[in-house]
């Protein structure tokens, strides 16, 4: 499944990283240097946005191409300093080829809070999930940070807080995964709203079956959100 999303393309794996990166930056998903992306190219083998620099400054050759134990197998940047994280879930999730993690304001919000999403919409059926869960704080960029984000990001569940930091989404290609990090911000922002003036409302087990079971039905090519 992996090599058959993205092959050895390794060429269209880097552009589309920085288009990607340019298209959250533009949607204020990311901000500065904040937030990283990767695809998985092979089962041990990912691309990576390098570490600190600006997306709309980033190009497609300041990708890193990384091997799971975090050796650098190609590129002259520095790779992100959360490579142990997306290592980390590639390692537990063969359902994952691609992650972004963002610091967006109202996601980093609730995680700040220790406030887990509840299904306050039905969209979050789009995460394969009725709860958006928070994963424990460690230091940015440590191995204690990407244990705590894969013990805490479980199939099929494809987004998850991380506590005083940001968020993780994942998908089968990059474009899911930024869909999925948006859709998770979309929440974070209805949930915050929604707590400012009164009690939100969650929708029940039941209600959220029927929107699971529509979903099922979708063409495979639907875009994720309704
Ligand atoms: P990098 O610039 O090293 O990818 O770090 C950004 C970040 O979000 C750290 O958690
Ligand atoms: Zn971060």
């Amino acid at each position: 499944m992996i090599d058959a999303v993205y092959g050895a393309d390794l060429q269209s794996a880097r552009e589309e990283l920085v288009a990607c990166g340019v298209r959250l930056l533009g949607k204020g998903i990311l901000t500065q240097t904040s937030g990283n992306l990767s695809i998985r190219l092979s089962p041990e083998v990912i691309a990576i946005t390098p570490t600190s620099i600006e997306y709309d400054k980033m190009k497609p050759d300041d990708i890193v191409v990384c091997s799971l134990d975090g050796t650098v197998l190609e590129g002259a940047k520095a790779p992100s300093s959360e490579t142990p994280l997306h290592a980390a879930v590639y390692q537990h999730r063969d359902d994952i080829s691609a992650i972004v993690h963002t610091h967006s304001g109202h996601a980093t919000t609730l995680a700040i809070l220790g406030m887990p999403i509840p299904a306050v919409h039905y969209i979050i059926a789009s995460l394969n999930t009725t709860t958006v869960p928070v994963a424990a704080y460690a230091t940015y960029g440590t191995p204690e940070l990407a244990a705590s984000v894969r013990d805490t990001f479980q199939a099929p569940c494809m987004a998850v807080l991380i506590a005083n930091h940001g968020m993780v989404a994942g998908g089968r290609t990059l474009k899911q995964a930024a869909d999925g990090a948006e859709t998770t911000e979309i929440l974070a922002s209805y949930y915050y709203r929604g707590l400012a003036v009164g009690q939100p409302n969650v929708l029940t087990a039941d209600q959220m079956g029927e929107v699971f079971a529509k979903y099922q039905r979708k063409p495979a090519d639907a875009s994720t959100v309704y």
